[in-house]
C-alpha cells in the first residue's frame, strides 16, 4: 500500500512519527558527538594528571634518596610522607575523581595513600590478577596508558595508569564512568522531554490549524464523491493520453468493470474496435490544433462492455487543467432505451404514413368517383346537364374568340310517353340507355360532347362544325336510332323508336350566347316535331330546307 492509499488520519500519524524519529535522531547524534568530545577531554586530563603526578613523585623520591644515600628506608618514608601531605591538599576531579598510589607486596596490591572514596591506607585490595583494580595492575606492571576498567571497588571507571619509578609504585588517576555519563544522560532526558513537548505542542497547533481545512476538504471530497456516485450517467476522467484516472459507480455498472480493473487502462478499452482509431485521431487533432470541436458537444457513439457487448451511448466531453495536468471528463449516457423508443416511433410513424397514404389514395379514388358521379347521368352514364352547361359555355367563348362556328344538336325521342305507357317505365329506361349509347358512339372526336339534356332529350355539342356538317351528323343520329329498330307499337311512326333532332349553329357575323343557342336548337327541334317527327330541322335553316331529312 502506498502513501496515497493511507487515510488522512494515518498520514498524519506517520508524519508525527517521522518528526519524532528525526528529533530523537538529531538529539542522539548531538549527544554522541558531545559525549565523544567530553570523553576525549577527560582522557587527556586524566593522562596528564597521572603522568605529572608520577614524575613529581619520582622527583621527590630521587631527592630523598640523594639525601639518604645509605638508608633507602628513610628515603622511602620521607617520600611517602611528602606525597601524603601533598595528596591531602588535592581533593580530586569532580565528584568521583581520585588518584591512587599502590605498591606490590607478595603479589598483592597494597595502597599507600588514603583514598577519597574509601580508606585506603595500607589497604590490601586483592592480588595482581584479580578482576578488580585492573588499571592499577597495569601501572604496577610498569605500563603507562588509559583504559576503561574496574577500580578497587569494582566500579567501572575511566582510568589513566602510570608506573612510578624508584620505589616500584603504580599510580592511577581515575573518574567514575557514571559521572562521565551523568550529564549526557541528563541532557538526553531533557532533550527527549523537550523534543516530545515541542512535537506535542506542534502537533496540537498543527491539528488546530489544519483540522478545519482537512475537515472541509474531506467534506467537499465526500460530497463530490456522493454526487459522482449517485448520478445516473457514467463519469470518466482521463489524462491527455487517454489513461483513465477515475470512474464513478454508474460507469462501473454501465461497462461491467470494477474501478480497480479499469483505472490506469486506456479509455479505448471501453470502445468497440472500429471507434478506437477515430478516437485517437480526434484526440491528437484536438491537442495539436487546440480546436474544441469535441468539447462541450455531445455525440452519439458506441460503448463496449467487459463482456464484449456493444451499446449506443451519448457522450459529452469536458476539458480542464488541474494542477497543470490536462484532464478530460466524459459524461456518458446509455441511450439503448432512447434508440429503442426512436425505432418504435419511427416504425409507428412509417406505419401511420402508410395508412394515411392508403386512406388518401382511397379518398382520391372516392373523390374521382364522386366527381364522375357528379358529372355523369345516373341512368345512361353519359355527361349530365351540369357538364353540358359548362362545356357549352366554354365552347361558345372559344368559338367567339376564334371566330369559328359551333353547333348544337338537341335530340328528342318521339312519342316516348306512349312507349312508357305501353312497355312500362323500366323498359323506357332501357330504351333510353340504348339510345344514349348509340348517340355517344357516333361522337368520339376531340371536343365533341354528348349529354343527357332532359328526360328523353339528348344534346350534342359540336365545335368547329358549321350548320351543314352539323345537320349531316344529326341525320346520322336519326338513322342510327332508326336502325336500332326498337319496337314501339304505340308510336305513330312505323312502330319503332325514332328521334327528332334540332340543330343550331353560331356564325361569325352574329355570335349567339348560350341561351340563344339553346333556344335556337329548341326551335329547330320544335320545327322537326312539327314537321312530322323522325327528322332533322336546322336553325338557321340550311340551303335546302329548315327540315333537312326525315320521313313522316
Ligand atoms: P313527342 O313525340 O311530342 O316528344 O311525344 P312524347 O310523348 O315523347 O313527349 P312528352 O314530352 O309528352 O313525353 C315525354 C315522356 O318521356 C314523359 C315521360 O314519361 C318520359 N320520360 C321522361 N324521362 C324518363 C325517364 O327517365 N324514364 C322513362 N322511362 N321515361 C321518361
Ligand atoms: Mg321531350
Ligand atoms: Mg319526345
Amino acid at each position: 500500500m502506498g502513501i496515497q492509499q493511507l487515510s488522512n488520519r494515518n498520514k498524519f500519524a506517520l508524519l508525527i512519527g517521522l518528526m519524532a524519529v528525526i528529533a530523537v535522531g538529531v538529539a542522539g547524534i548531538t549527544l554522541a558527538v558531545l559525549y565523544k568530545t567530553a570523553y576525549r577531554e577527560q582522557h587527556k586530563r586524566l593522562q596528564e594528571i597521572a603522568q605529572t603526578k608520577a614524575r613529581y613523585i619520582e622527583a621527590i623520591a630521587q631527592y630523598n634518596l640523594r639525601l639518604n644515600p645509605h638508608d633507602p628506608g628513610i628515603a622511602y618514608s620521607a617520600t611517602l610522607e611528602q606525597v601524603k601531605q601533598a595528596h591531602e591538599g588535592f581533593i580530586g576531579l569532580g565528584d568521583t575523581g581520585e588518584i591512587t598510589l599502590a605498591k606490590v607486596d607478595h603479589q598483592r596490591i597494597i595502597y599507600v595513600l588514603n583514598g577519597r572514596m574509601a580508606n585506603l591506607s595500607n589497604a590490601d585490595t586483592g592480588s595482581l590478577d584479580s578482576p578488580q583494580a585492573t588499571p592499577m595492575q597495569r601501572a604496577l606492571q610498569g605500563r603507562s596508558g588509559i583504559m576503561a576498567g574496574k577500580d578497587y571497588r569494582g566500579v567501572k571507571v575511566l582510568a589513566a595508569y602510570e608506573p612510578v619509578g624508584v620505589f616500584g609504585w603504580g599510580l592511577v588517576a581515575k573518574i567514575d564512568y557514571s559521572e562521565l555519563e551523568a550529564p549526557f544522560i541528563r541532557a538526553g532526558i531533557h532533550s527527549a522531554v523537550f523534543g516530545l513537548l515541542v512535537i506535542l505542542v506542534g502537533t496540537w497547533m498543527f491539528r488546530r490549524i489544519s483540522s478545519p481545512l482537512i475537515y472541509s476538504v474531506e467534506k467537499t471530497e465526500s460530497q463530490l464523491n456522493t454526487i459522482l456516485n449517485t448520478v445516473v450517467d457514467s463519469i470518466i476522467t482521463t489524462d491527455a493520453a487517454g489513461k483513465i484516472l477515475s470512474v464513478n459507480t454508474s460507469a462501473e455498472k454501465m461497462f461491467g468493470y470494477a474501478a480497480s480493473e479499469i483505472i490506469g487502462a486506456n479509455v479505448n478499452k471501453l470502445m468497440p474496435a472500429q471507434y478506437r482509431r477515430a478516437h485517437k485521431q480526434i484526440m491528437n487533432k484536438q491537442e495539436s490544433t487546440a480546436e474544441n470541436r469535441i468539447i462541450g458537444v455531445s455525440r452519439e457513439v458506441y460503448g463496449r462492455r467487459k463482456d464484449g457487448s456493444e451499446f449506443p451511448v451519448e457522450i459529452s466531453l469536458g476539458k480542464a487543467n488541474i494542477a497543470e495536468q490536462v484532464i478530460f471528463t466524459g459524461i456518458i449516457r446509455d441511450i439503448t432505451e432512447r434508440r429503442r423508443n426512436e425505432e418504435e416511433l419511427k416504425r409507428y410513424r412509417e406505419d401511420l404514413e402508410h395508412q394515411v397514404a392508403q386512406r388518401t389514395q382511397a379518398l382520391a379514388r372516392a373523390n374521382r368517383k364522386l366527381e364522375q358521379l357528379a358529372r355523369e347521368d345516373a341512368l345512361t352514364g353519359i355527361a349530365n346537364r351540369r357538364v353540358f352547361d359548362e362545356v357549352l359555355t366554354q365552347e361558345i367563348r372559344r368559338a367567339k374568340r376564334n371566330k369559328k362556328p359551333l353547333s348544337l344538336i338537341i335530340c328528342d325521342i318521339d312519342y316516348f310517353k306512349n312507349y312508357n305507357d305501353t312497355y312500362g317505365h323500366l323498359a323506357g329506361d332501357r330504351c333510353l340507355q340504348k339510345v344514349a349509347k348509340t348517340i355517344e358512339s357516333g361522337f368520339q372526336r376531340a371536343g365533341e360532347l354528348v349529354a343527357r339534356y332532359g328526360g328523353e332529350e339528348f344534346a350534342i355539342i359540336l365545335p368547329l362544325l358549321d350548320k351543314e356538317a352539323a345537320a349531316e351528323r344529326a341525320e346520322n343520329i336519326r338513322l342510327a336510332i332508326w336502325d336500332l329498330n326498337i319496337i314501339h307499337e304505340s308510336s305513330k311512326i312505323d312502330q319503332r323508336v325514332s328521334v327528332s333532332l334540332g340543330v343550331a349553329t353560331t356564325h361569325s357575323d352574329a355570335v349567339l350566347n348560350l341561351a340563344e343557342l339553346i333556344h335556337a336548337a329548341d326551335n329547330a327541334l320544335y320545327a322537326a316535331k312539327h314537321n312530322g317527327r323522325n327528322c332533322v330541322a336546322s336553325d338557321p335553316p340550311t340551303d335546302h330546307n329548315p327540315v333537312i331529312t326525315g320521313t313522316a
